[in-house]
């Protein structure tokens, strides 16, 4: 651990409730000028959460920390991305968004486009979003096309469309995604006054953990020691891990249900510069993990644990001491058809409303 002591100008002076959004918060990291018009609603500036079940499972004086990203205005890291890239698609005079998405990406894409007065098109792969996710790009006013086949054929028909037509692209691609996403990096430098030993970060396109590495470089001085990116899949989503594509993904992770992820080559550099691993764990232990959380209060969603999944596979290969950051990159309540199915609450039902009854039930 080094101590980092650059700080942004604007970064956590507007902590408590003065806020401004990231986009004024870092705009000296950010390709923004005073031309550019900010469509924000606050994103960014999420807690950083010390994780004691978890620092206790590692043991050996590891500090394990949660970024909890699910906190941005629609609930997840995306909206990092999307206030940048909204705000630079108005200013260069573009009408209407368009993005293929597993379901958070339109979330956000449609509440930032209404927001900034914009038209959203968004394609999602039928019967794979959860519901949490569709309800709010519907509620947004996107206009929204389930299409019968996956996030990868989904997202080259908008690339497409995108060429041809007066649209503009808002998947990771988007090189201002990148940019914005890579604020919370600089969050967690600024919170922990220093650079964690690693980021674990779920993979799906892999932009995030693309945004991050760019973050912790922009953001650290120079020869300070970067963390090894973890990046982690799911074991029927793994192309990255395996270095193939994936024709049929599958898993319980929606999120991360991508089987020919559109930044492969950049999460490669990711992974050689910062002498990280990718690795891929099982949907049983994504469940694992995400009990685990929400019995520490944290709820987020499937994809999200991923990270959590893999710290803890990599238990004995963490050296003593080490501060480890995993990024939880989306709320639970995205995805309740998931939590209701998994998880060891006791819930009993059709019971008679009488004190004697129910006082016998709680076992007094
Ligand atoms: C988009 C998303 C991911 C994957 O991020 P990439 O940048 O595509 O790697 C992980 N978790 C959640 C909840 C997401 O919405």
């Amino acid at each position: 651990m080094i101590l980092n002591t650059i700080k942004s100008k604007f970064s956590r002076k507007f902590k408590k409730n003065n806020w401004p959004g990231l986009i004024e918060a870092y705009k000296s990291h950010l390709p923004v000028d005073s031309k550019t018009p900010i469509i924000t609603l606050k994103e960014g500036n999420t807690p950083l959460i010390f994780s004691e079940k978890l620092s206790k499972i590692i043991g050996n004086d590891t500090q394990i920390y949660l970024k909890y990203d699910g906190l941005n205005p629609t609930g997840s890291f995306k909206d990092r991305g999307m206030t940048m890239a909204i705000s630079k698609a108005k200013e260069e005079g573009c009408e209407a968004v368009i993005c293929a998405s597993t379901g958070n990406t339109s979330a956000s894409a449609a509440a930032y486009a209404t927001r900034g007065g914009l038209k959203s098109y968004v394609l999602i792969p039928d019967g794979f979003v959860a519901q949490g996710k569709l309800a709010q790009a519907l509620m947004y006013g996107a206009e929204v096309l389930s299409i019968k086949g996956n996030f990868d054929d989904a997202l080259k028909i908008v690339q497409d469309l995108s060429n041809k037509f007066p649209i503009t692209l808002v998947n990771s691609v988007n090189p201002y995604r990148i940019e914005g996403q890579k604020t919370a990096a600089f969050e967690i430098v600024d919170d922990l006054s220093c650079t964690p030993d690693w980021l674990c970060i779920p993979m799906g396109n892999a932009g995030n953990i693309t945004a991050y590495w760019k973050g912790f470089q922009e953001y650290s001085k120079k020869n300070q020691k970067l963390p090894k990116m973890m990046g982690f899949q799911a074991s029927g989503s793994a192309p990255l891990v395996n270095n193939i594509i994936v024709k049929n993904p599958d898993t319980i992770a929606t999120a991360i249900r991508i089987g020919n992820p559109v930044n492969r080559e950049k999460a490669k550099v990711v992974k050689k510069e910062s002498k990280g691993d990718f690795q891929s764990v099982t949907d049983t232990e994504i469940i694992e993990s995400y009990k685990l959380l929400a019995k520490e209060g944290i709820f987020c969603e499937p994809a999200s644990a991923a990270s959590v999944a893999g710290l803890i596979k990599n238990k004995n290969r963490i050296k003593k001491e080490s501060t480890i950051v995993c990024v939880l990159t989306g709320n639970g309540l995205k995805d309740p058809d998931c939590a209701i199915k998994n998880n060891d609450a006791m819930f009993q039902q059709n019971i008679e409303p009488s004190l004697k009854n129910i006082s016998k039930k709680l076992g007094y």
